[in-house]
């Protein structure tokens, strides 16, 4: 017997309907890219959103087709995250950091049809477009004063020209709540990138899970600015989350330095933000040389790659703002789990509930997890075995776009996520490491992030990375690649001497190198693969 509800899909323009109607004054602030804050409403975004859909239909735009996006956290991009999944076509954010030849592939596996790019790109879809000959029409966002004088990219228009020959009397189409309606290539870290084509339905699920106070937590209370990039992982679903409960939400564009985001967040009262643990390494040394303190800022959640405990304490103890701990991937539309704390962990101080909360945490409800051995055989929650994570939920990834093979799926069902992790009976998950990055030193595994979270708790590291280096005797053997914080001093003795009894004996890293700098991804990741490259045959000492 089927139950008696309505039956209406879950779609995303729905959650921007709601947003205008029920919260139709609060505010979108965004940074341009051009220079300038744009400031409106959820009714006026809805507006917009509605006569960009008029204007995609006009161009030929289908249901299915894709339409890409090189674009900062601004409201045009907010604009084409519904405008665009409302018509029943996909929204496809491409990471403009990746480099060229990844943007090459990605742009033609896709085959975006359109495709929407902020003025700071121009010079980049230049070079692009001559590669990318399926791109039929590319649209700058911004006004017409802005277009070039002369350029030879095909159909050039300017976004604003674009909105402004449509009303907004548009209705959005019902269809089958698993249509696509974005997509999102992994950043490929260690792997050629791969599209993950997310459904209206996960979509929205994940938008409201996101919303949940263990998870992301958001509020009609709350100024939202997510920092994490809407090219990446849709910023982690806050573009929909914030207005499902109507909260305020600030788009830094392109001012992704510390300055520049210091003062959005205090000229627009934001009091949570995300982003991956680079963006708040830099954000602490910015705050600590100004001796500057947040108005409004309370909380923030850190994720992407592993946070530093040592960031969690200077943040809370400094800075007065909460960092929750959260993981997820491209595959897990990114939501997986969040680190913050239950009943049981009442009464502990923040030092005694610092090694919980830096763990990656509890799953959100609609994702399970378990981690198996070789085999495939569950292990224990015991916080201790562990073994190869693996996932599933309404919003896990099934298969890959276009890759005609199958995804990563064990033959139960589950999606391999690359990644090796503990479960402690609390259900608190902690990644030891990505399965390409563990070292195994004499049939031991080393995991590269803690001596990474070591490594960066000492005074005089700006940032550190730990990669396996071939070992005759070992097989490979752990060495510390450092950055030193500006005007401070320490020698590689010193280094090793810290590491002495915090870690097991084996575990102790052989050699430190110091640079200047280390290599990031294209979401401000460590670039082990470079590392590895840069460090091949080294010989430790
Ligand atoms: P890519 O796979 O190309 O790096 P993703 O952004 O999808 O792109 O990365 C997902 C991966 O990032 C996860 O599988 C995991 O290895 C890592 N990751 C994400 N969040 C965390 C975290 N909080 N701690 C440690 N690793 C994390």
């Amino acid at each position: 017997m089927l139950g008696l509800m309505m039956a209406e899909p879950l779609r995303v323009a729905g959650i921007l309907e709601h947003a205008a109607k029920w919260h139709a004054d609060t505010e979108i602030v965004a940074r341009l890219p051009e220079g300038g804050i744009h400031r409106y409403t959820y009714a006026a975004a809805h507006r917009r959103a509605k006569q960009l859909a008029k204007a995609l239909l006009r161009l030929g735009v289908a249901p299915g087709d894709r339409v890409g996006t090189l674009a900062w956290n601004t409201h045009r991009h907010f604009e084409l995250y519904y405008g665009v999944a409302g018509i029943g076509a996909v929204c496809h954010t491409v990471n403009p950091r990746l480099f060229p030849e990844q943007l090459v592939y990605i742009l033609n596996h896709a085959e975006d049809r359109l495709l929407f790019f902020d003025l700071t790109f121009l010079p980049l879809v230049e070079r692009l477009a001559p590669i990318c000959p399926q791109v039929e029409k590319w649209v700058l966002l911004a006004g017409p004063e802005h277009l070039p004088a002369q350029s030879a990219l095909p159909g050039l228009c300017s976004y604003e020209d674009l909105l402004s020959a449509e009303r907004a009397d548009y209705a959005w189409p019902l269809f089958d709540e698993n249509t696509a309606c974005s997509l999102c290539y992994t950043s490929g870290t260690t792997d050629q990138p791969k599209g993950v084509l997310y459904s209206h339905r996960s979509t929205v699920l994940h938008a409201l899970a996101a919303c949940l106070p263990d998870s992301l937590g958001c509020a009609a209370l709350d100024v939202i600015m997510p920092v994490v990039p809407m090219f990446h992982v849709n910023a982690w679903g806050l573009p929909y989350a914030a207005p499902i409960v109507g909260a305020k939400l600030v788009l830094p564009g392109a001012g992704m330095d510390s300055a520049s985001l210091y003062e959005l967040f205090e000229s627009e009262g934001v009091t949570f933000s995300a982003g991956v643990p680079t963006i708040w390494l830099a954000l602490l040394q910015f705050m600590r040389e100004g001796h500057r303190q947040f108005s409004t800022l309370r909380r923030t959640v850190v994720g992407g790659s592993s946070c530093p405990p040592a960031l969690m304490t200077a943040f809370e103890d400094e800075l007065h703002v909460t960092i929750t701990h959260a993981w997820g991937m491209t595959e897990t539309s990114p939501l997986g789990t969040g680190a913050r704390l239950t009943a049981k962990h009442k009464g502990l101080s923040a030092a005694e509930s610092l090694p919980i909360r830096a763990k990656q945490g509890r799953v959100v409800y609609g994702v399970d997890m378990k981690i198996v051995d070789d085999e495939g055989i569950a292990l224990p929650h015991n916080g201790m075995a562990f073994g190869d994570l693996l996932v599933r939920g309404p919003w896990v990834v099934r298969d890959y776009f276009g890759s005609g093979t199958p995804g990563e799926l064990t033959a139960d069902g589950w999606f391999r996520t690359g990644d090796v992790a503990t479960i402690d009976p609390d259900g608190y998950m902690q990644i030891t490491d990505r399965s390409k990055d563990v070292i195994k030193s004499g049939g031991e595994w080393i995991s590269s992030i803690d001596l990474e979270n070591l490594a960066i708790s000492h005074p005089a590291v700006a940032e550190a990375a730990v990669i396996g280096v071939p070992s005759a005797r070992w097989a490979e053997r752990p060495l510390l690649i450092v950055v030193r914080r500006p005007g401070l001093d320490v020698s590689a003795k010193e280094l090793l001497a810290f590491f002495k009894g915090k870690v097991a004996r084996f575990c102790e890293p052989d050699a430190v190198e110091f640079v200047d700098q280390l290599p990031h991804t294209a979401t401000g990741k460590l670039l082990k693969t470079q590392l590895r490259k840069d460090f091949a045959g080294y010989a430790v000492a």
